[in-house]
């Protein structure tokens, strides 16, 4: 067989879709020593995957043999051969790319004054111009290198036929990256399409580990990280560490699949043999069917390690496997062991906490059992408020950004409360979202509601609280219930809210570019946005009782916002977001959706923070914390007795518990 097409058909099984082309080049960039490498997709990568990065560069000599097989300059000594083979690709894979698309490089050292640009085929240095020598020419640029790949299988039909659509390969692509980013502390990544101004992903370099896996997988991961160190032990050979986050027991998703990233010796692979023991560990705390998420960088003897059990080296294999995943995955268990929480789920037991509602009754405890449980936190949050109300671990940040404002809330009388005059609504577009809750109203619910004896709270991190209606109990995802209580008022209450005035007024263009810088969520055009602020700065008073400033245009300030019930005054903490939210989710363009929108954004801004699990936080500080969170609570449950409409969809986050007619039939059993 002509030899081209082996090489052809071999690069094919080690590359078989873009993500594991850009694997390579991600490992050969960080090699490379980069702090920031940033990438550019075209098609899902098969039209155009570029890595640039500001790397050590490519010497010019090394050029004409950069894609050549066994040949690169790292292969130099035997001992050489040994280590990299452990990487799995044995200089070849800018080799095997070159088979299976057309490469360029432009790359430059400190040593040289400009950079250098040679274009590759087939392994080969190449020509693109007849009469071309193929040498590489001089070009400008920064010292780095950039590798482009284009046109992915154009000779390799059949597998361009296996493969997904260019939106699926891309979204691999950018798993790639959100991984790497995570592991590799000390590089920033980037990643965008072509033809979009915007990033798709913005990891700067200085981002600790917790905030690039709230950066990548979200905030409600990011806030239930505990941190795994698993050390050498002589009993375990070959391992010679293990470190990592995964997601404590009070995580939950509703991800479909669940996150486990491995890296062994700085190489993102598959281990599904250790990935079904970890679940099998979460299991014993965490309902069936739980999806944690786990990080774990593993540091194995390289001559322990086999990376060729499949062609694409994602998947490996190690010696002695069975004692490294079992000791790694006692030390998780030990860990959990030690976290008081653990205990509560293990004997499937809720304690409410610090009840309020009797104060002589310290310990009141809710036995569920795990069906209950796994209803419950599934059972589909239709409010992902956490997202909202903790961006990530920067939420410290948020919270240092406004102290002011927050101590300032503390001694209440800093905020005037203004009660409004009641003026008449009639817009159509509020009248049929109220007529839309009227229709829904389940009148079980809504007695329920209107008459109950508040437990306690369960779960501060969760949000859920316990109340007894007549011989039930029930659990109550409070996040859903104040959510949807705010909303009934702001609906009801329309354009007649009483105020709270901001003593320090909030720049809301600061305050944009701050949460932006922190979430790397980009607002693309601040200056109209501000500009819509200051233009919708009537109907926002007039309406909601938003009140902004625009003697600065350019600056407009937040200067007040509604009073919803009476007394509560939400936690500033959430105006960041707040605000951030009114500027990049409102379409102000039709009425209808635009009131909805902000009366969402204000229910959600006044729904109380999820907050650490009390036993985790506890000292005098925030003991008083809880002392006015609690508080708080109670106030809003009041309101919600005097006023809450139970819909039917609301539903969901209610479950019964336990009914007292159900526990005598138990107990005849017994
Ligand atoms: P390997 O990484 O196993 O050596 P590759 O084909 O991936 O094989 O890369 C070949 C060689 O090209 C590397 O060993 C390295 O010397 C050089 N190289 C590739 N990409 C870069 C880069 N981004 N920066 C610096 N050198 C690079
Ligand atoms: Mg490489």
């Amino acid at each position: 067989m002509d030899p081209a097409v082996v090489s052809r058909i071999a690069a094919g099984e080690i590359i078989v879709a873009p993500a594991n082309a850009l694997k390579e080049m991600l490992e050969n960039s960080i090699d490379a020593g980069s702090s920031m490498i940033q990438v550019l997709v075209k098609d899902g990568g098969l039209k155009l995957l570029q890595v640039t990065d500001n790397g050590s560069g490519i010497l010019k000599e090394d050029l004409p043999i950069l894609c050549q097989r066994f040949t690169t300059s790292k292969l130099t000594t035997f001992e050489d051969l040994t280590s990299i083979a452990t990487y799995g690709f044995r200089g070849e894979a800018l080799a095997s790319i070159s088979h299976i698309a057309q490469v360029s490089v432009v790359t430059k050292t400190k040593l040289e004054a400009n950079a250098w640009k040679a274009h590759y085929s087939h392994g080969e240095i190449a020509s693109t111009k007849p009469n071309d020598s193929g040498e590489p020419k001089p070009v400008a640029g920064k010292d780095g290198t950039q590798i482009s790949v284009e046109n992915l299988f154009y000779n390799f039909p059949t597998r361009l036929s296996t493969l997904r659509s260019p939106n699926e390969e891309y979204l691999r692509v950018l798993d790639v990256v959100n991984k790497y980013s995570i592991h590799t502390e000390g590089v920033g990544f980037s990643v965008k399409k072509v033809g979009e101004s915007h990033n798709i992903l913005t990891i700067r370099e200085s981002l600790s580990l917790v905030a690039r896996i709230g950066s990548v997988f979200g905030s409600s991961v990011a806030d239930n990280l505990i941190s795994i160190s698993v050390p050498k032990d002589a009993a375990v050979p070959g391992l010679e560490s293990a470190h990592g986050q995964v997601s404590n027991l009070n995580f939950v998703t509703n991800k479909k699949k669940s996150s486990m990233v491995f890296f062994i010796n700085n190489r993102l692979v598959d281990c599904d043999p250790l990935k079904k023991s970890l679940l099998n560990v979460y299991n014993a705390y965490l309902p069936k069917g739980c999806k944690p998420f786990v990080y774990l960088s593993l540091a194995i003897q390289p001559d322990h390690l086999d990376v060729n059990v499949h062609p694409t080296k994602k998947e490996v294999r190690f010696l002695h496997e069975d004692e490294i995943i079992n000791y790694i995955c006692q030390v998780l268990q030990e860990k959990f062991n030690s976290l008081d929480d653990t205990r509560t789920f293990k004997s499937q037991v809720f304690e409410a906490k610090r009840p309020l509602a009797d104060p002589q009754s310290k310990k009141r405890k809710v036995s569920l059992n795990t069906s209950d449980l796994k209803s419950f936190s599934f059972g589909a949050p239709k409010v992902h408020e956490s997202k909202l109300s903790r961006v990530d671990v920067n939420q410290t940040k948020i919270t240092s950004y406004l102290e002011r404002d927050v101590t300032e809330g503390q001694s209440s009388n800093e905020f005037t409360t203004i009660i409004n005059e009641k003026s008449q609504v009639n817009l159509t577009s509020i009248l049929d979202l109220r007529k839309e809750i009227e229709l829904n109203v389940s009148k079980h619910l809504t007695s329920i509601f209107s008459n109950f004896v508040f437990v306690g709270i369960v779960q501060y991190s969760a949000r859920t609280l316990a109340i007894q209606h007549d011989i039930s109990l029930f659990l109550v995802d409070y996040g859903s219930l104040f959510y949807e209580l705010f909303y009934q008022i702001c609906l009801s209450d329309f354009s007649n809210f009483g105020k709270i005035n901001l003593q320090i007024p909030l720049s809301i263009k600061e305050t944009i570019e701050f949460v932006s810088a922190e979430t790397n969520l980009q607002v693309p055009n601040l200056e109209a946005v501000l500009a819509r602020f200051v233009e919708m700065k009537n109907m926002y008073q007039e309406y909601f009782n938003i009140i902004i400033d625009s003697n600065d245009p350019q600056d407009p300030q937040l200067v007040g916002v509604p009073l919803l019930v009476n007394r509560y005054v939400p936690s500033m903490n959430k105006l960041p977001l707040f605000l951030f939210r009114l500027a990049t989710k409102i379409e102000y363009t039709d009425e209808g959706k635009c009131l909805a929108g902000i009366i969402r954004e204000v229910a959600l801004f006044n729904v109380p923070e999820a907050l650490p699990e009390y036993d985790e936080i506890s000292n005098d500080e925030t003991d008083d914390h809880l002392v006015s969170y609690e508080k708080s609570i109670e106030l809003l449950l009041k309101t919600v007795k005097r006023r809450f409409l139970g819909t039917k969809s609301f539903a969901s986050s209610v479950i019964e518990v336990a009914n007292l007619p159900n526990l005598y039939k138990c107990f005849e059993r017994c």
